[in-house]
């Protein structure tokens, strides 16, 4: 099994004909790889758990990457595989010898034996095999590349995050490779989350195929040995993704939406801070970057060397500061004043957002009876709102009572909204001119629903169409196989 993270059915075509990447053109040639849904919200944090345990996120307990607390102060959750046992623990205990490297989201080493493994993102990855340690010093591979930090300031240009991201799967596929030629395994699950990381940076840029070609034809020279070592000695390659990725051309701010609609209510110290106008001298850094984009200038900085890249962003964004004003003020939960508040939205802050109604499960209620109604009338208005394309703002609301279905594991969003195409949903931005605002650098790229899900040699109808299906698929093909 090859894991990639956030990487749709799309993508792969845009790129299938580009240098290296020949074992994703066999793939995609032979029709092998269709979508798989995701969950609801589209993100890492659920979707993988419900790959790797047929579980909805209801009941394997990760909502997302927090869950929301009575007292309106979310909480960070990781998916527990111990409580939740991903499907190779099942293999492993059927005798099949496994080996499991960078899992995202699964973070723990295993108490059981057969399963030779580093562990994922989001934490440092450990192993618990003398031979994968070995081969991680060699390597000097930590799992993902901690650069995040260095990008969003600007240190770190997109085409060298890129280099990294593309050395670190290089490393990855190495060390799965030399393992699987030094013994035998009856499992092999190998997972890349690079992909997402970087194309949270580049989507929306004219170049970003530049950018992800290194990392998907490394992705790609994997795929090819797999093929290759399936051609030869038989078996079957199951590739998936655990939910897609576009580019985002603008943010609607939701909060911002329930606080112009009477829903929410700032509390009287936010009230007041956000009246004063937003600081004008200090311009957020890719309003700099996009005017430099825009300008006669981007000629010059684009052959820039790298070292020089930072100096002349530094200059440059001094030549715009005057033009270039923010006129967003950021906003916390506690800044809304939960007495007077109705429905807030927290926690999700990409294209599915979650909105909770302040009722009885909270500390400070202000909806007791009439539940239902506030439900219906919040969802009539939603559907009107217009996207910034004039079309529908969002293109499906959920219940939260029935995707969650009554789950004791968290307190459940009531609905679920969708954004249109080529929008993201922003919680934190405060406006008092626009519902809408360009996307920053890390939000050039966000979610789509659909993953992928692929079998080499080609299945007609392996039946998985969603990220909770994959597990039953996997466990039945070694039924039968033995
Ligand atoms: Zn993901």
């Amino acid at each position: 099994m090859i894991g990639m993270d956030s990487v749709p059915l799309w993508i792969l075509k845009e790129l299938e004909s580009e240098k290296g990447m020949q074992p994703f053109r066999k793939l995609l040639s032979t029709d092998c790889i269709g979508n798989m849904e995701s969950t609801l919200p589209p993100m890492t944090g659920p979707a993988w758990p419900s790959i790797y345990t047929g579980l909805e996120p209801k009941d394997h307990g990760v909502p997302d990457f927090f869950v929301m607390k009575k007292g309106y102060t979310p909480d960070i959750v990781y998916y527990e595989s111990q409580k939740a046992h991903p499907f190779w623990k099942e293999l492993a205990n059927k005798g099949v010898k496994c080996l499991v490297i960078t899992p995202a989201t699964d973070i723990t080493l295993p108490d059981y034996d057969n399963v030779d493994m580093i562990t994922g993102f989001p934490l440092k990855a450990r192993t618990n095999s003398k031979e994968l340690e070995a081969l991680m010093r060699k390597h000097r591979f930590e799992g993902e590349p901690n650069i995040e930090k260095e990008i969003k300031a600007g240190k770190m240009d997109v085409s060298e995050a890129s280099g990294i991201f593309a050395k670190s799967v290089r490393s990855r596929s190495d060390i799965a490779i030399k393992m699987m030629q030094s013994k035998k395994y009856g499992f092999v699950y190998v997972c890349f989350t690079e992909t997402d990381r970087l194309q949270h940076f580049v989507l929306n840029r004219r170049e970003w195929r530049n950018y992800l070609l290194p990392v998907y034809s490394e992705i790609a020279r994997y795929v090819g040995f797999v093929i290759d070592t399936i051609d030869k000695n038989g078996g079957r390659l199951v590739i998936v993704s655990d939910h897609g990725a576009q580019p985002i051309r603008k943010k609607f701010l939701l909060n911002n939406w329930l606080m112009q609609n009477g829903y929410l209510h700032l509390n009287d110290k936010a009230e007041k801070e956000f009246a004063k106008e937003p600081d004008r001298k200090a311009p957020a850094e890719y309003n700099i970057r996009e005017k430099i984009m825009k300008s006669g200038l981007r000629g010059v900085y684009d052959r820039m060397p790298y070292h020089a890249k930072r100096a002349a962003y530094v200059a440059f964004g001094k030549v715009f500061s005057g033009a270039a004003t923010s006129k967003y003020t950021r906003m916390h939960l506690f800044d809304f004043d939960m007495k007077r508040s109705r429905v807030f939205a927290a926690i999700s802050n990409d294209p599915v957002a979650s909105i909770w109604i302040n009722d009885s499960r909270f500390a400070t209620p202000s909806v007791k009876n009439g539940k239902e109604k506030l439900m219906n009338e919040l969802k009539t208005k939603l559907s009107k709102v217009k996207s910034y394309d004039g079309g529908k703002m969002f293109v499906n609301i959920y219940d939260g009572k029935e995707y969650y279905n009554g789950t004791k594991k968290f307190i459940p969003a009531d609905l679920l909204v969708e954004a249109a195409e080529g929008h993201t949903i922003d919680i934190f931005n405060f406006s008092k001119d626009t519902l809408f605002m360009d996307p920053e650098d890390a939000k050039s790229g966000d979610h789509i629903r659909n993953g992928i899900f692929g079998t080499y040699p080609k299945l007609p109808d392996p039946k998985v169409g969603s990220v909770t299906q994959v597990k039953r698929f996997i466990m039945k093909h070694y039924g039968a196989a033995r």
